[in-house]
């Protein structure tokens, strides 16, 4: 099954996909995750990203396709997979088409997990990330057992330096201007279903395994 979880910066794509990836046994492949590892490398790619990443805009379409199709070449991917954060404009949207036909395969469903700008500043604010796992945790909504420390793995917890809130609007202006019309792209499809996103942890969980069971049907 090839899902994509699509939604604003903050709307909980990262934090769903780590409980979709235990249910659905699918890998979760994160595009923002992906230039993270590349900069913690300090590959020349990565090194490229952060100059975007830094003021909130996106990487380049041609660099950003290169690097999802690769890593969805990857046999973990043979059966399925959960997108999150890409396809975030209509070509990536259109190259994720040609992409998945290549393998023979086809995408199954968009969830789009809604939610309004002033949450998300709420959240993004308060967010800390595994320097290791990538595991998303919050201050308040999602604390982790120990101050900190991931409970997944142990690793430090950081705050990313796109989360302060000058760099939040930015992002959250390039995501009205130029990923929600893919949300009437993949409306026209047939492929999109629209979670609410505004509830907690808990209830946006079974809300996307009720879509994800409608879309199998
Ligand atoms: P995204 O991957 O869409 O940018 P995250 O999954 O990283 O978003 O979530 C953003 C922040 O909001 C994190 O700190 C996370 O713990 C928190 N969060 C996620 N879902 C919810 C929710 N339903 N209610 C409250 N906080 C949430
Ligand atoms: P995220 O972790 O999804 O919030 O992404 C963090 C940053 O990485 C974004 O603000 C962009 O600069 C960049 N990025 C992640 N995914 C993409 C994408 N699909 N297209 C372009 N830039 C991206």
């Amino acid at each position: 099954m090839y899902l994509v979880l699509l939604g604003p910066p903050g709307a909980g794509k990262g934090t769903q996909a780590e409980r979709l990836e235990k249910e659905l046994h699918l890998p979760h492949i994160a595009s923002g995750d992906l230039f993270r590892e590349n900069l913690k490398r300090k590959t020349e790619l990565g090194l490229l990203a952060k100059k975007y990443m830094d003021r909130g805009d996106l990487v380049p379409d041609d660099v950003t396709i290169a690097m999802v199709r690769q890593r969805l070449q990857r046999p973990d991917c043979d059966q399925g997979a959960i997108l999150d954060g890409f396809p975030r404009t209509l070509a990536q949207a259109k190259s994720l088409d040609e992409m998945l036909a290549e393998m023979g395969r086809r995408l199954d469903g968009v969830l789009y997990i809604a939610v309004p700008d002033e949450e998300l500043v709420r959240r993004l604010s308060g967010r800390w990330i595994c320097r290791r796992c990538q595991t998303p945790y919050h201050t308040v909504f999602s604390p982790p057992a120990q101050k900190g420390v991931c409970d997944a793995c142990g690793g430090e917890l950081y705050q990313r330096d796109d989360d302060r809130p000058e760099t939040v609007r930015a992002r959250l202006k390039v995501y009205h201007q130029q990923t929600a019309p893919l949300i009437d792209y993949y409306r026209r499809a047939g492929l999109l279903v629209e979670v609410d996103g505004s509830g907690d942890i808990e209830t946006v969980s079974t809300a996307l395994l009720k879509a994800i069971r409608s879309l199998m049907k």
